[in-house]
């Protein structure tokens, strides 16, 4: 079950603030607010899904690649493609998952040796 109340629904819906890196009606790019590397970003699609499983039940083939074509381009205009990067997403209880909305992780700016 979708928590309606969770921060990145809230934070789709303005209702709390975030620093956006890209945005549109599908999905949100934003700075993690604790910073795991120089470049720490998450992004979220617009749609009520708990974590990746949820959202590749519920998300079409055109919702799919959509997401993961914005990464790649996301990724090449923040100038991440040339020193490399990493896509992480926790899902569910045992990876820890802290909010309930489907996010992958973006990591880079600096070698990534020493961070889980
Ligand atoms: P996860 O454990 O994969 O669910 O990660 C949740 C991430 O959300 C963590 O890296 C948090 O630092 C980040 N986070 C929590 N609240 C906010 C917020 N209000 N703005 C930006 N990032 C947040």
């Amino acid at each position: 079950m979708y928590d309606v109340n969770n921060i990145f629904a809230k934070i789709i819906r303005k209702e709390i603030p975030s620093t956006i890196v890209y945005e549109d009606e599908k999905i949100l790019f934003f700075h993690d607010i604790t910073p795991q590397a120089k470049v720490h970003i998450l992004v979220i699609p617009k749609i009520p899904v708990k974590d990746l499983t949820d959202f590749l039940n519920q998300a079409d083939e055109i919702a799919v690649k959509y997401f993961f074509d914005k990464i790649n381009e996301v990724v090449k205009e923040i100038g991440l493609t040339k020193t490399g990067f990493r896509l992480v997403t926790n899902n569910g209880l045992d990876a820890n998952q802290e909010v309930p909305h489907f996010h992958m992780h973006i990591l880079g700016g600096e070698n990534l040796n020493s961070i889980r």
